[in-house]
């Protein structure tokens, strides 16, 4: 339904975006995930139409939309800071959009309510001001205002990053659930890896302008296609020379780029390498455990029953899954 082809941007002598290039299905949730500066956001205004690319196209349901204005784009845009016009009703900020294009007042009186009652804002709020709502309740007003122009596809702009963590998770949810109900096209941008993997059908990864990795979160996380999306999803250690000498013999290709995550490190009673305990931290069912093996840094997922006698300084036996351990690059 979305597709950008060697979508290149540049600002003065900046490269923001590299040659993109993407496809996104419809109905798809799909997140532009990446390091702050990575050109997602630029990425996204590209398909609003905000930014003029500097070549490349943009074809939404085939049709080259590279140089039409964001109005007749068909997207709507929810924003970091949601935009909402603090001195109006919230009934007022849904419905503002429909002023601007004279929909009849009953009319917009019935998609307003209909659209309100789907985000979940009560029929009582809709004459309240904006100011007295709470941060997510803004929120649902910034979704419901760009849902009421019924567009093909919803844009959000790290919509999520104001709010405080556990209201995050609350909406992330919400989001998610309103997203399959109404079964729009949606383009998320977060630099939130955990919040991209929650809600995504799929997620492209970005660094630097360019594309790292596009697939399922479950891909994502499992088959990282290089260091980078190892390194910046979820958690990864990247193995010392010293440790991969002691791992030699294991049918690990010692001489490549290696990186493992915690949960594939454990601490053992047998066999294993010679450790010690430098820190953890406490997460509930798991304990992160920073150990020191070979002189060097390296993390294991303890479950906390097991890292309950666990102490600073410790020496332990680790033992690493090396059928898990990811390699990157041409061996020497
Ligand atoms: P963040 O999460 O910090 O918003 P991002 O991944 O969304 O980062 P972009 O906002 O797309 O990144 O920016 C990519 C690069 O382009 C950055 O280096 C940024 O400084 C630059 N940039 C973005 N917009 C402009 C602009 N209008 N003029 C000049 N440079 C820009």
């Amino acid at each position: 339904m979305i597709r950008l082809d060697s979508l290149r941007v540049v600002f003065d002598d900046h490269v923001a975006l590299q040659g993109l290039d993407l496809e996104i299905g419809e109905g798809e949730f799909f997140t532009l995930l990446g390091p702050s500066g990575c050109g997602k956001t630029t990425a996204l205004r590209s398909l609003a139409g905000f930014v003029e690319p500097t070549s490349g196209t943009v074809h939404v349901d085939g049709r080259d939309v590279t140089r039409v204005p964001s109005e007749r784009r068909g997207v709507g845009m929810v924003f970091q800071s949601y935009a909402l016009f603090p001195s109006m009703s919230v009934r007022e900020n849904i419905a503002f959009g429909l002023s601007v294009q004279r929909v009849a007042r009953a009319e917009q009186r019935e998609r307003v309510d209909r659209v309100a009652e789907q985000v979940g804002l009560r029929p009582e709020q809709l004459s309240r001001g904006v100011a007295e709502l709470s941060g997510g309740q803004q929120q649902r007003v910034a979704i419901a205002r760009a849902l009421v122009l019924q567009p093909r596809i919803l844009l959000l702009d790290e919509p999520l990053s104001n709010l405080d963590a556990k209201l995050r998770v609350q909406l992330r949810g919400e989001l998610q659930r309103l997203q399959r109900e109404v079964g729009i096209t949606t383009v998320y941008v977060t630099h939130d890896q955990e919040e991209a993997l929650a809600l995504s059908d799929r997620i492209a990864v970005l660094s630097e302008g360019r594309l790292e990795q596009v697939g399922t979160p479950r891909e994502i996380y499992e088959q990282p296609a290089s260091a980078f999306v190892c390194d910046f999803i979820g958690e990864a250690t990247h193995l010392s020379a010293g440790q991969l000498a002691l791992l030699a013999g294991s049918g690990l290709d010692v001489a490549r780029d290696s990186w493992v995550r915690p949960e594939h490190v454990s601490l053992t009673t047998g066999d294993g390498l010679a450790g010690v305990v430098r820190a953890y931290a406490y997460r509930g069912s798991t304990t992160a455990v920073e150990l020191e093996v070979s002189g060097a840094r390296m993390l294991a997922e303890v479950a906390s029953a097991d890292a309950a006698r666990l102490g600073i300084d410790d020496e332990v036996r680790v033992r690493v899954d090396v059928a898990a351990v990811h390699q990157y690059g041409d061996a020497a």
